[in-house]
């Protein structure tokens, strides 16, 4: 029996996966993979200091062969959050639009390449196709990704190359294939001054005022971009924060947060030197937390084929690009080959997140056209 491509998105989407929430979505998959001749493995990782367990899903099809190609999504969603126009778990069709939490990132494009591997497998061909789905890539993926692939390395499945079906195309299905991303580095600044009456400036000292010129000094800075493969380095405040409501005083502690994306000019040392540097002038503390290095994976190969079935079955010549957000293909990339290809990115964590169901129809059948190159 086949399954279709949106039936499986929509049992997917059905799934109430916020992280760390599985809600049936890994066995799912699962289950489908073994239909179609898969040997699968349910692996539940928790750390000592984490009370949450994450399901992930490994499964393996064929002899090791000539080369191994493999998949790397995550099932796990951010939460809806409120005022859907539908029920973001229902996965309802409207106008041409599959609606639901997941629909983009990223249960649309496991789908599609699970629908993908379903045709192609029909036939005979000389290598293997693994996939590696986890459950916890909403919050840094310590029991998801970075386990799993601990797990992949003692039990030598390192694949040769591996598809990550993360969103990448921007404005239509096809037009954008990611080498790589940024790295990111999240700052906590706190500014601590004296309290005092805003008359009076004599007595005080404003943590306010001081943590507000740092930002604007981090905001003016000149980050050099000479690494042309990636967008330039950029600083964002997210949060701004002192707890004083007086209209008269001036706040004695404040506090920001600063979310910083950055190139291959710099990595995260790099960054924090220079912020820690900039900060020697002001009554400011920094704490850094590092979500990730940057990562470029760029195999001719991989480029060449991926582009040469989205042309044949788009009709449409892909960008390279190391733009958007972190993804676990930079995990995997200290491994094996990477390529990142999927839907169009611009709903992934909004409220009514869609996926256009032609599109989904194409994806699966770009994935397909790859398949068959890949394994030629
Ligand atoms: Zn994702």
């Amino acid at each position: 029996m086949t399954i279709n491509v949106i039936s499986l998105c929509s049992d997917l989407i059905k799934c109430k996966s916020v992280t760390p929430a599985d809600d049936g979505a890994l066995e799912q998959i699962s289950s489908f993979l073994r239909s179609i001749g898969f040997e699968t493995t349910i692996l539940t990782f928790s750390s000592p200091d984490s009370s949450n367990s994450i399901k992930n899903l490994f499964a393996k099809y064929g002899s090791s062969g000539k080369r191994t190609l493999g998949f790397l999504g995550h099932t796990d969603v951010t939460p809806p959050g409120d005022n859907w126009e539908v029920d973001p778990f229902a996965a309802l069709p409207k106008d041409g639009f599959l609606i639901g939490r997941g629909a983009i990132d990223m249960k649309g494009g496991i789908s599609a390449f699970c629908c993908a591997v379903q045709q192609f497998v029909r036939q005979k061909f000389d290598g293997s196709i693994e996939f590696f789905i986890t459950g916890d890539e909403e919050v840094g993926s310590p029991e998801g990704t970075l386990s799993l692939l601990e797990w992949m390395v003692d039990n030598e499945y390192t694949p040769h190359d591996c598809l990550v079906g993360e969103p990448s195309s921007d404005k239509v299905l096809g037009d954008r294939i990611f080498l790589g991303h940024r790295g990111s580095m999240n700052v906590s600044v706190k500014s601590n001054g004296k309290q005092g009456h805003s008359a009076y400036p004599e007595n005080y000292r404003n943590s306010l005022a001081d943590l507000c010129r740092y930002i604007v000094k981090m905001l003016n800075y000149e980050w050099k971009h000479e690494d042309k493969r990636f967008p330039p380095t950029n600083l964002e405040p997210t949060l701004l924060f002192t707890n004083n409501y007086a209209t008269n005083v001036v706040p004695d502690k404040s506090s920001a947060n600063l979310n910083i994306r950055f190139g291959g000019d710099y990595n995260s040392d790099s960054i924090k030197q220079i912020l820690l540097k900039e900060a020697k002038a002001f009554e400011i503390y920094l704490d850094f937390n590092v979500s990730g290095e940057s990562y470029y994976c760029c195999n001719k190969e991989l480029k060449v084929l991926l582009s040469e079935a989205i042309r044949e079955t788009a009709n449409i010549d892909p960008t390279f690009s190391a733009a958007g957000g972190t993804s676990d293909g930079r995990h995997m990339a200290r491994h094996c080959n990477v390529i990142e290809f999927g839907p169009l990115d611009a709903t992934m964590h909004q409220k009514n997140e869609r996926i256009k169901i032609a599109d989904l129809q194409k994806l699966e059948k770009i994935y397909l056209a790859f398949l068959k190159k890949y394994f030629a």
